[in-house]
C-alpha cells in the first residue's frame, strides 16, 4: 500500500492561540490529532520569516545552505534589494526527491514555489507569485481545470492591509480562504497525490493586524480546524496528516529605531541634502500617470526601469556610503549588514577590520537590546554553508520579544503604515497523526528542517543523507522503527543563492503588508 502524507500548513500557527482553544474544546480536529498522534513545538529559522522558513521546509537545509534569508536578495548589486524567488533553491526539494522516486506530489500555495519547477504532479505557487496565470502554474493546463471548479486568489487585496473596516478585511480573508479550500480539496480528491501540501495564510494576516481582537483570530482557527477535517476525510484513514506552521506568533510589543541607532553611533551617515521618500514619489507618480503609461510598457522594461528608478529613490539614496560602515536590513529581518569593501557596491569596511567593526557594532546593539530576551546573534552562530556571506552580518533578536523595527525612512511626513498588533515568533506548531505515528507522543526540539526527512521516512522512502534536519523518530511507533529503520542515500545539495525575482506587483503587495520597510 502506498504511504501518503497530507501536510496542512498554517502560516503563523501558534500554541499561544491554539493551546487555550484546545483546552476550551474549540478545535476538535486538532485535539484528535493530539490525542491519536503527536503534538508539540516546531521552531523556525532565524529570523522567523516566511520566505526562508518555507525554503527550509522544502530543502531540509538551513538558510546558509539554501541561500534564502529574506523576501529580498542581499545587497550585492545595488543597495536597492531586489525580490528573491524560488529559482534560488537549486537543492533538491522534497517535491523533487519524491518525483525522482516515482512518487506523485501536489502543492497549493506553498510560499517560495514560484516560478514552479516541473514535478511528478502539480504546483499552484504561493506568496511571491505575480498572478494566477496559466504560465505561473505547473502544469500550465491546470489553469483551465481550476477555473472550471471555481475562483482562485494568490492572496488578499493589498488595499485591505491599509486601514479598512474589520468587515472588509475579514470578508476578503474568507473569500480567499474559501476559494483556496475549494480548489485544494478538488485537487486532493481528484489527483490523490502521494504528498499533498496546502498552506493557509489567513491567521498570519489576521494576527498581524487583529492580535488584540482575539475572537476574530479564534474564529479563523475554528474555520481552519473544520477545513482540516474535510481534507482528512477526503484522504482516508491510511493517510498520515501533518499540521505545521512556518513560524509562531505573539503580540506586538513596540518598536526600536535600529537605523537611528546606527546613525547616532556613527555606523551610518546620511547625506545633508534630503531626497524625497520612495513611497511619496511613487504615490505622486501613480496619481500623475493618468494615461496609464507605465502599464503600456512591456513588463520587462517596466521592471528594469522601476528597479533603476527605485534604486535612485530608495531610502538608501539618502545614505552617504563612503562614510557608512553598517546599514539595516528590512524591518522584519532584524539584521544589519556591514558595508564591506569588495562585497557591497560601495563598501568601505576592509575584510581585515571586519571582526573589529562587527564587535563594536555588537556592543552597541547589546546596549540597545538591554533588558530584552536573547542576545545579539552573529550570523555564523545560526547558519552554516556556502551562502552564509549573503546573510546580514549580525542580528538584533527583537523577535523574541515581539518588537518591530521602525521603518527606515528619511521623510517624517510619510504616513506610518497600518499599526501591526502581532508579530512573528520562533516557536510554531506541529501535529502528526497516521499509521506510523505514536499516539500521545511529542516531537523533541523539532525544527522546520526536520519535516522533509520525516516525511520521506513516513512515506517509506530513503532519506537524503546530510540534510540539516533529522527524522523525528520520537513520534514514530517503536514497532515501525524496529521493522524499518530509516535508510539514507547520498545526496548532493548543489549551489544556489541569489536570484533576481523582481516583479512590481509582488513587491507592491509585500510593501503594503509592511514586509519591506
Ligand atoms: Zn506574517
Amino acid at each position: 500500500m502506498r504511504s501518503r502524507v497530507l501536510i496542512f500548513g498554517i502560516d503563523g500557527g501558534t500554541f499561544n492561540v491554539v493551546g487555550p482553544m484546545l483546552e476550551a474544546g474549540r478545535l476538535p480536529n486538532l485535539a484528535r490529532l493530539q490525542a491519536e498522534g503527536a503534538a508539540g513545538t516546531l521552531s523556525t529559522v532565524c529570523p522567523p520569516l516566511t520566505a526562508p522558513a518555507w525554503a527550509t521546509f522544502q530543502t531540509g537545509l538551513n538558510p546558509g545552505r539554501h541561500g534564502v534569508f529574506d523576501f529580498l536578495a542581499p545587497p550585492r548589486h545595488g543597495y536597492y534589494r531586489r525580490l528573491q524567488n524560488a529559482s534560488a533553491l537549486t537543492a533538491a526539494r522534497v517535491f523533487d526527491t519524491l518525483s525522482s522516486a516515482g512518487r506523485t506530489v501536489g502543492a497549493v500555495n506553498v510560499p517560495l514555489t514560484f516560478p514552479p519547477r516541473p514535478v511528478n504532479g502539480f504546483v499552484i505557487p504561493g506568496m511571491l507569485t505575480p498572478s494566477f496565470a496559466d504560465k505561473h502554474l505547473y502544469p500550465p493546463s491546470l489553469g483551465a481545470e481550476i477555473r472550471g471548479v471555481g475562483e482562485y486568489f494568490i492572496d488578499m487585496d493589498p488595499a485591505n492591509f491599509e486601514e479598512v473596516p474589520d468587515e472588509a478585511f475579514t470578508e476578503d480573508l474568507y473569500r480567499v480562504a474559501e476559494a483556496r479550500k475549494k480548489i485544494a480539496l478538488h485537487l486532493w480528491k481528484s489527483r490523490r497525490p502521494d504528498l499533498f501540501v496546502v498552506v493557509f495564510t489567513g491567521v498570519d494576516r489576521l494576527m498581524h493586524f487583529y492580535w488584540d481582537k482575539a475572537e476574530l483570530v479564534r474564529r479563523h482557527y475554528e474555520w481552519l480546524d473544520a477545513a482540516l477535517a474535510e481534507f482528512m476525510e477526503a484522504g482516508g484513514e491510511d493517510v498520515t496528516t501533518l499540521v505545521m506552521s512556518d513560524h509562531g506568533f505573539g503580540p506586538a510589543e513596540g518598536e526600536v529605531d535600529l537605523a537611528g541607532h546606527l546613525v547616532r553611533h556613527g555606523f551610518m551617515t546620511l547625506k545633508k541634502k534630503k531626497n524625497p521618500s520612495p513611497r511619496r514619489v511613487m504615490d505622486a507618480v501613480a496619481k500623475l500617470d493618468v494615461l496609464n503609461l507605465r502599464k503600456r510598457l512591456p513588463q520587462r522594461w517596466r521592471a528594469a526601469a522601476r528597479g533603476r528608478v527605485m534604486e535612485r529613490l530608495s531610502v538608501f539614496a539618502a545614505v552617504d556610503w563612503k562614510r557608512t560602515k553598517a546599514f539595516p536590513g528590512t524591518a522584519t529581518q532584524y539584521g544589519v549588514y556591514l558595508n564591506v569593501a569588495g562585497r557591497e557596491p560601495e563598501g568601505i569596511v576592509d575584510r581585515a577590520d571586519y571582526e573589529k567593526v562587527r564587535d563594536d557594532l555588537a556592543a552597541g546593539l547589546e546596549e540597545l537590546h538591554a533588558g530584552l530576551r536573547g542576545r545579539v546573534v552573529r550570523r555564523e552562530e545560526v547558519y552554516h554553508g556556502p551562502f552564509v556571506d549573503d546573510a546580514p552580518d549580525i542580528y538584533l533578536p527583537l523577535w523574541e520579544d515581539g518588537i518591530r523595527l521602525v521603518e527606515f525612512s528619511d521623510d517624517p511626513a510619510v504616513a506610518p503604515r497600518r499599526r501591526r498588533a502581532g508579530e512573528h515568533r520562533r516557536e510554531g506548531i506541529l501535529f502528526a497523526r497516521g499509521p506510523s505515528v505514536s499516539a500521545g507522543s511529542a516531537p523533541n526540539g523539532a525544527t522546520l528542517a526536520d519535516v522533509y526527512p520525516t516525511v520521506m521516512y513516513l512515506m517509506k522512502e530513503a532519506v537524503p543523507a546530510g540534510l540539516d534536519g533529522r527524522v523525528l523518530a520520537e513520534v514514530v511507533t517503536p514497532k515501525t522503527l524496529a521493522a524499518a529503520p530509516p535508510v539514507y542515500f547520498d545526496y548532493d545539495v548543489g549551489g544556489a543563492g541569489y536570484v533576481d525575482g523582481e516583479d512590481a506587483e509582488v513587491r507592491a503587495r509585500l510593501e503594503s503588508m509592511g514586509y519591506l520597510g
